[in-house]
């Protein structure tokens, strides 16, 4: 039935420590998943911060060798605002992305060298739920990292990172999703969504060349959090669809 209220979420474990977020682009943390990591390193968890590439094709208005230091910059003041200190580029070209070889090695480099218990990314589906097409980068790379995190564990594949010292890493319990369709568990955020606005809204420059909806940092957040908070039974929420890995 359409009227049918969609079920509850179910709350995340918070019992861990280290966390690595691997996403295409500056602001896809921002765009839902910064209020909960701003209550994770609260809680003095560390959250690292992996940008598969700069965004620097995300600005009409902008040449991408004039934007991707603009962009790399606000996303290193926008994870500040967040509490976290380490954001990596990995370089690729911003919108087209594949899924491959080269990518799982990369992001598999990263997961053996910061050793995390969760991996976050966000959504690898086709869809944001309904007819409305995902963007193919995060598709390639959220992909990409659910199989990167098996390669980090198997010293036989990508043999070339333990000669570069990166012992293999069995670590990591779940990869969450964020704004997955299939999100089925959330992490109250109303006690940092101000954290999580102020660090989209430190997208600046983006947000001035989107306009619309999107560009609205508090509104959309506001909506997107309410959504997923009346699902957690709290005022605001992050949703994820969380992958067991073991
Ligand atoms: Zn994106």
């Amino acid at each position: 039935m359409s009227d049918q209220a969609p079920p509850p979420f179910e709350p995340l474990d918070e019992d861990w420590q280290t966390a690595l977020a691997v996403v295409a682009h500056p602001d896809d943390m921002e765009y839902g998943a910064a209020a909960a990591v701003a209550r994770w390193t609260a809680q003095g968890k560390r959250v690292v911060y992996v940008m598969v590439t700069s965004g620097e094709a995300g600005i009409d208005s902008m040449d991408p060798q004039e934007c991707r230091p603009v962009r790399e910059a606000e996303q290193i003041a926008s994870a500040a605002l967040v509490g976290v200190d380490t954001v990596e580029f990995l370089g690729y070209p911003d919108g087209t992305v594949e899924y491959g070889l080269p990518l799982r090695r990369d992001i598999a480099r990263a997961v053996r060298r910061h050793r995390p218990e969760i991996v976050l990314t966000t959504n690898y589906r086709d869809t944001y739920g309904g007819s409305y097409p995902n963007q193919a980068d995060h598709i390639a790379v959220g992909r990409a990292t659910l199989d990167a995190v098996r390669d980090a564990g198997n010293r036989w594949v990508f043999r070339e990172l333990v000669d570069e010292g990166h012992q293999p890493w069995n670590g990591v319990r779940q990869v969450w999703a964020a704004g997955s369709p299939e999100a089925g568990h959330a992490v109250d955020t109303t006690e940092t969504f101000a954290a999580g606005v102020a660090s989209l809204e430190a997208h600046r420059a983006y947000l001035d060349g989107l306009g619309g909806d999107m560009a609205d940092a508090a509104g959309f957040l506001d909506s997107f959090g309410r959504m997923a908070g009346s699902r957690l039974g709290v005022r605001y929420a992050s949703s994820f669809e969380v992958v067991p890995l073991r």
